[in-house]
């Protein structure tokens, strides 16, 4: 029988984290220092680049997480020799980290142990001749896109240009161009990967057509990953704009719904939608501090304002009340921004199906270069200054005839985070937007042979909900979590009694469901969703037999019984 898990080293570890390094693991990093002779190749604790290593992470609460030191290997060889002391110390635990931009303790964080930051693992080429790139895990993705610009091509990366690289391409990765070119782990041509017994491997459909599959959308569960192989896709200027509507409120949820139902008909259009945002957590006894995360979040919403665009009423209650004035007078006009982007020209009538046929109060827009586009959010990154972050996720098919469905889910989502909001010790916030996953992202992975996740050509519409937490006070860690988890429960059971009425034909929608692993919380059964979890195991078994990944490295592991 195959045994489940979720992330290692659950919420235990921040109660370890002043714990002492044990002497297998002080003996662990003396021996990497030896293995990897150089001034900056091993910090230890207190150290400028110990610090700066582990207050760089997306969610700054890990920072309480404190290795016993940080290993920064330049390339495959330096973490095929790290690989090899880990080998030495079976209870030595150690996390791999690339952009650290997953919220999830544990994933990419350690306390205590042995941290391989990939930071100088980093560069990216293009190979004309066979038009592929070669891109290491090291980095963040407006490097990346910056470096091939010149080329007049691009890999399928992150909407986000800080976004970290190796994590984001290990568990699935979805960009602005999927609609078109899939996920972007079904465009990796190849990984070299540094396997349990140090091993420095190349992976490809030719030589270990299994393996490459698993691997791709499955995390970090066979090995480090140290370059990869992507295809690339001519790229041009994109169209991107705001389109703006004074419509009732019911009016513009069903025509977004029905843009996200029918979104195989729009494949160039983007994959990211802003679907809601509240806050809370200041209180009329707010401190100067909650003052000033206000502003800093404020500015931070004011950079997305326009671009990722916020419905301009939620923008309003993120900063009043988290209860949609909206919500309670459906018939009431509101006002809503809607980002618009088309990998092409201007959008044609018909691309936003549904929401082209409401009255559009103005729209703005032009023709943008793509590397451009990514880099808008750089500058967010250091107005998130200390904030914690969390993540959940849940995978829901599109339900086309099924109007009212997104009003649903907002009236579900108002409830339930006013209820938690209100035991609140700072501020609080959540955006959830909605991502398109369509049948297209089954083709073009059964064309090149599938993935972990299991999509096939056969597969019907869905979309991913993602829950993005952000917070200020660690005393709320649980509550956000909370929160996200009773959201995605109430949904899934909603979700379950709308199929039961019968509304829809159950042959029409997808009842195939895996979670997306980029976006999943830390306590998410990601595998528990995957159809060919059985197989994935034994193979993961087969290419780690003591378990080096399974029992000791942090992130989402599929447990093999060993
Ligand atoms: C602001 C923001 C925007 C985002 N936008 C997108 C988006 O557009 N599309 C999308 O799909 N996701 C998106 N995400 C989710 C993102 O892809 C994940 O957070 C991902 O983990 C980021 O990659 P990373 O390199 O920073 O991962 P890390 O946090 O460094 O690592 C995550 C996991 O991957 C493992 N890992 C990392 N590198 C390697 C490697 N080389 N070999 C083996 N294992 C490795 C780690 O051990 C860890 O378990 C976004 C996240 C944030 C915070």
């Amino acid at each position: 029988m195959v045994h489940i898990q979720s992330l290692l080293y659950g919420s235990l570890t921040f109660a370890l984290a002043a714990a002492i390094p044990s002497a297998a693991t002080r003996q662990a990093c003396n021996d990497i220092t030896a293995a990897l002779p150089g001034l900056d190749n091993v910090a230890r604790p207190n150290s400028m680049r110990y610090n700066s290593e582990i207050n760089d992470y997306y969610n700054h609460g890990l920072a309480n997480l404190k290795p016993a030191c940080v290993t920064f290997p330049k390339n495959a060889l330096d973490v095929s020799k790290i690989v090899q002391v880990l080998n030495k110390y079976p209870d030595v635990k150690f996390a791999v980290k690339s952009g650290g931009h997953s919220p999830n303790e544990g994933a990419a964080s350690v306390a205590d142990g042995v941290l391989v930051a990939l930071r100088d693992v980093t560069g990216t080429q293009y190979d004309a001749a066979k038009q592929v790139a070669y891109v290491k895990p090291g980095g963040h993705w407006f490097e990346v896109l910056a470096a091939l610009a010149p080329t007049g091509r691009t890999v399928v990366g992150g909407r986000l240009g800080i976004v970290g690289i190796g994590g984001y391409l290990m568990q699935g990765g979805v960009s602005f161009i999927s609609g078109q070119y899939g996920l972007a782990a079904d465009n990796i041509v190849e990984y070299e990967t540094v396997l349990a017994n140090g091993t420095i491997a190349k992976i490809n459909m030719d030589n270990n057509k299994d393996l490459m599959q698993a691997m791709r959308g499955a995390g970090s569960q066979f090995g480090i990953t140290t370059k990869f192989t992507l295809r690339t896709y001519p790229i041009e200027k994109l169209w991107v704009g705001v389109r703006v509507y004074e419509v009732p409120h019911a009016d513009f949820y069903n025509a977004f719904q029905d843009f996200i139902d029918n979104y195989s008909n729009h494949p160039n259009s983007a994959t990211l939608y802003p679907l809601l945002a509240s806050f809370d957590g200041i209180g009329p006894k707010a401190s100067q501090a909650d003052l000033q995360t206000k502003n800093l979040m404020q500015q931070a919403f004011d950079s997305l304002a326009g671009y990722s665009a916020l419905r301009s009423e939620d923008y309003t209650a993120a900063f009043g009340t988290t209860k949609s004035a909206a919500a309670a007078a459906p018939k009431k006009n509101g006002t809503y921004i809607f980002p618009l982007l088309v990998n092409g020209p201007e959008p044609t009538s018909g691309t936003y199906a549904e929401m082209d046929k409401l009255p559009v109060k103005n729209q703005f827009g032009g023709s943008v270069l793509y590397a451009d586009i990514i880099n808008v959010s750089n500058a967010i990154w250091p107005l998130l200054g200390s904030m914690r972050t969390s993540f959940r996720t849940i995978t829901l098919p599109t339900q086309k005839g099924n109007p009212g469905f997104f009003a649903e889910i907002e009236s579900m989502w108002n409830e339930i985070s006013a209820k938690h909001y209100k035991t609140a010790k700072g501020i609080v916030s959540h955006n959830i937007v909605a991502q398109p996953f369509p049948q297209a992202f089954g083709n073009e992975s059964e064309a090149r042979g599938g993935n972990a996740m299991g999509l096939t050509a056969k597969d019907k519409g869905r979309y991913v909900l993602e829950i993005a937490g952000l917070y200020v006070n660690d005393a709320d860690a649980a509550m956000m979590q909370a929160v996200g988890k009773e959201f995605t429960d109430t949904l899934e059971r909603h979700l379950q009694r709308t199929l039961r009425r019968n509304v829809l034909q159950a042959s029409a929608v997808e009842s195939y469901l895996p979670l997306f692993m980029n976006d999943a919380g830390s306590d998410q059964d990601v595998f528990g969703t995957y159809k060919e979890a059985a197989k994935i195991a034994a193979l993961q078994k087969s290419v780690d037999p003591n378990g080096l990944w399974s029992k000791r490295a942090g992130g989402y592991k599929i447990r093999t019984g060993i």
